[in-house]
């Protein structure tokens, strides 16, 4: 295993992006950025970036170029993403943060971008059933109606469904993927970084996909 991988992970919210992310930070030992949980974590701490960005994590809107860019520049500088690589999932998101990030890491290029692929209908079905850990974010499925909290079973952190999985929350957010985010396949497709995965099947078998073509890639 050669540590040092630098990889986007692209997809539809609920693809199981999250899930796969977290599999291969531990496989390469790298850091796992999801922006998605940078930014929960800010709103349940109440900082200032928190509040700024409370409202559009409940409505599944995107948080503004500027203040995502700053955020990933932010910590893509410390030093565990400068030795030791990194897995960038949740950004970018549209296609001014693709070309930001191009520039914060011209001196050690991305290895690959790749697009899980799962259709829609599929996301949603996922979605439904979705439960996450709050504080190490690995994801759970839920197979009936569970109100009470779950313990999650790699950290002891509470597992719970999140607030923006609402079934309008999730359609907003797939709407928007398709016009802001969609582009970004086609940015990185005709930059020769993109590479497709199909997102569908058992979660073994995706990663599997998923490290075969990294492999391939470094
Ligand atoms: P995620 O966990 O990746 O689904 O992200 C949850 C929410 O955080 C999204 O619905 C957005 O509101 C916000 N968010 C996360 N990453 C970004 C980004 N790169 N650009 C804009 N908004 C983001």
């Amino acid at each position: 295993m050669i540590p040092g991988a630098r990889l986007i992970i692209l997809g539809r919210q609920g693809a199981g992006k999250g899930t796969q992310c977290v599999r291969l930070a531990r496989h390469y030992v790298v850091p796992h950025i999801s922006t998605g949980d940078v930014l929960r974590a800010a709103v349940r701490e109440g900082t200032e970036l928190g509040q700024e960005v409370r409202e559009i994590l409940e409505s599944g809107g995107l948080v503004g170029d500027e203040t995502m860019i700053g955020v990933v520049r932010e910590r893509l500088a410390k030093p565990d993403a400068g030795t030791r690589g990194f897995i960038l999932d949740g950004f970018p998101r549209t296609v001014a943060q693709a070309e930001a990030l191009a520039e914060i890491t011209a001196e050690r290029p991305i290895h690959v971008v790749i697009d899980l692929d799962v259709p829609r209908e599929i996301v949603l079905e996922r979605i439904s059933s979705r439960r996450v850990c709050r504080d190490c974010g690995t994801n759970y499925t839920s197979t009936g109606s569970d109100a009470t909290t779950w313990i999650c079973d790699v950290c002891g952190g509470d597992v719970t469904q999140r607030d923006d999985d609402t079934p309008e929350a999730v359609n907003r957010r797939l709407d928007l993927y398709e016009t802001q985010t969609a582009p970004l396949i086609e940015h990185y497709g005709n930059l020769g970084e993109l590479v497709v995965v199909n997102g569908v099947g058992h979660p073994d078998n995706v990663f599997k996909r998923l490290t075969d073509v990294v492999e391939s890639r470094r």
